[in-house]
């Protein structure tokens, strides 16, 4: 696994680079072409797994887990380091597939893992969500709760992917709420309470009984027509697009601290200017640009967050949520 030797670090970083350089591409493209980038390895050379578990990636993003498996149990037996696990990639797609039997080996192979203590970032998150996704919640909870007390104790903070899994399968299963879940509570208590005496925040109530929660969002091909035609927001929306997908996440993960009902408002350039047209209001005005968040939320343009760590991210790039904004890092 990754986060011991700063070399082997370094490889995979570099690997990942490369990877990035294939969004845009079609899925079965890049997966040709990093499976391509294994097999010119010697088995258990450096690089060879974790070219695998992105050809699997990419082929999961194609909605073909068949091919994903292929791909993932290559990695498994290469054993090389990689950044992601390849056994909890693995397991998600056979529990996907239906393969219980081999699902069940490598689910008690990371068991043995957990319990020994060799685990990496994501490998809680990865195994509970999969679990979850496929109602074996209580053994979801188990690893969402190792995940929260693993973050507190090594990283210093509870991670809040897992506390929020952690959350979420309680409340399923009808238990009544822990310390961690009287983190969440409170977190989201002091969000809504600052979003009170703030007003330049994106996020609005989308008004109805629903009380859905959105933030705006300016796609990669609006934000700067957005940006040239009102520069008075750039502080707000973020310098580039990346900072700004990295707000909207970030804002999106606060809102959705205990509840389920948030979503991406994506707005556009002429949607904004109507709106602000049809109000008599002025489109920098941040209560206007609220009014048309809510607006975009009622009319259904919106997107549901957050995806399945697995499913394409919600700002429309094409890659996997945990690869995308979902890799954003929590700035505290
Ligand atoms: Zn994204």
């Amino acid at each position: 696994m990754a986060g011991m030797d700063p070399e082997v670090d370094a490889v995979l970083e570099a690997i990942l680079d490369e990877v990035e350089d294939w969004h845009g591409t079609p899925h079965p493209e890049q997966a040709a072409h990093f499976e391509e980038h294994a097999r010119a390895l010697p088995p258990g050379a450096m690089g060879r797994a974790a070219w695998f578990v992105y050809a699997g990636e990419a082929w999961e993003l194609e909605g073909d887990p068949g091919h994903a498996k292929a791909m993932y149990e290559e990695a498994v037996t290469d054993g090389g380091p990689s950044l992601l696990d390849p056994r909890a990639e693995l397991l998600n797609v056979l529990l996907e597939l239906g393969e219980t039997d081999r699902a069940e080996e490598v689910l008690d192979e990371l068991t043995v893992d957990l319990r020994d203590g060799r685990v990496t970032e994501t490998f809680h998150v990865t195994v509970g969500e999969a679990l979850e996704l496929h109602g074996r919640l209580q053994e979801a909870l188990r690893w969402f709760d190792a995940g929260v007390t693993w973050s507190e104790s090594f990283v210093g903070d509870p991670d809040l992917v897992c506390l929020n899994g952690h959350f979420r399968v309680r409340r399923a299963l009808g238990l009544p709420p822990d310390r961690y879940d009287e983190l969440v509570e409170r977190r989201r208590q002091e969000y809504l309470d600052d979003l009170g005496d703030d007003d330049s925040l994106l996020a609005s109530t989308g008004g109805g009984a629903a009380g859905l929660m959105t933030v705006l969002y300016w796609p990669a091909e609006q934000f700067p027509k957005v940006l040239e035609r009102y520069p008075a927001l750039l502080e707000e929306c973020g310098a580039d697009h990346a900072e700004h997908r990295q707000h909207v996440e970030l804002h999106l993960r606060d809102l959705a601290v205990g509840t389920s009902a948030v979503a991406v408002s994506v707005g556009s350039l002429d949607g904004l200017v109507g709106f602000a047209e049809q109000q008599a209001d002025h489109a920098v005005a941040a209560s206007t640009r609220a009014a048309y968040a809510a607006q975009c939320g009622r009319l259904g343009q919106t997107v549901t967050w957050p995806p399945g760590r697995n499913e394409p991210c919600w700002c429309g790039s094409g890659r996997k949520y945990k690869r995308c904004c979902g890799a954003f890092r929590d700035a505290g």
